[in-house]
């Protein structure tokens, strides 16, 4: 049985873009869970403790923002964030439904919850985007092959489809556009959460000074000079979000944002 093209069209939430995508989201987090249980095999988890405890809070924040600006996806998701203790990674994750991991090497290199919120809500982002199952469509698509176009849609091909996905793995790098599209709804949720947003560009600076192939966000390639001309375009109404939820109270440490300064330039 072959299903209208236009099941197949998504519209990612907060950028409007239009997405072809095969999988429904309860197929997305299924595969979500699958591949998270695959990469939590071998990995060293960590429980409790002091980094354990600051991630799940910025976490907690991360997700309750995610909530406010993408009701409908973000309530879908499970919103996990395991710590891994690997001091080599600076990196962290998010698999569609909600399954996150945060690495202690991430932890070590921000320099503040601000620059962690960052990271983790641009992860949160990808699966917000729901980037996972439109890369896994593109990849089936190429898998395959040519009378794709005309099968894909049927639901044996979106199995097969979810298999190839799987192998390809959920975990590849972003593309360009991807990535992008995370800045952008990763810097408006963590200034929700009440985190400045302004901390990206010294991050992304940082990052790209002692960049290394385990850095997620240098993995692909929107140059350091793309990346930040866009972060900076988005800045004015990032900040006005933070602003804002440091005023009304919804942050924590909403008392010091007296202390602090607007943005320099536009
Ligand atoms: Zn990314």
């Amino acid at each position: 049985m072959v299903v209208g093209m236009s099941a197949a069209c998504t519209t990612v939430s907060g950028t409007g873009r239009k997405q072809f995508n095969v999988y429904s989201t309860s197929q997305e987090n299924a595969m979500g869970a699958q591949a998270y249980q695959e990469e939590m095999k071998d990995a060293k988890i960590i429980g409790s403790g002091p980094v354990y405890e600051r991630v799940q809070k910025v976490g907690a924040r991360i997700a309750a923002a995610a909530k406010q600006r993408h009701a409908e996806i973000a309530n879908t998701m499970v919103w996990e964030w395991t710590v891994i203790d690997d001091h080599k990674m600076v990196n962290a994750w998010m698999l569609p439904g909600g399954y996150g991991a945060v690495y202690t090497g991430l932890v070590n290199f921000v320099q503040s919850d601000d620059e962690l919120a960052v990271v983790m809500g641009h992860e949160a982002a990808h699966a917000i985007a729901r980037h996972g199952g439109e890369r896994m469509t593109q990849g089936a698509f190429a898998q395959l092959g040519a009378n794709a176009a005309g099968v894909a849609t049927n639901s044996e091909a979106v199995a097969q489809g979810a298999a190839i996905g799987l192998q390809a793995g959920l975990l590849l790098p972003y593309s360009r556009k991807h990535e992008s599209e995370a800045d952008e709804l990763g810097l408006y949720i963590a200034a929700q959460a009440g985190y400045d947003p302004r901390s990206a560009i010294a991050l992304w600076r940082r990052m790209q000074s002692q960049g290394g192939a385990k850095i997620e966000f240098l993995s692909t390639h929107p140059s350091e000079d793309t990346r930040i001309e866009l972060l900076q375009q988005e800045m004015p109404q990032a900040y006005a979000i933070y602003k804002r939820t440091r005023v009304d109270g919804t942050a924590s440490d909403a008392k010091d944002f007296a202390n602090t300064k607007p943005p320099a330039s536009k």
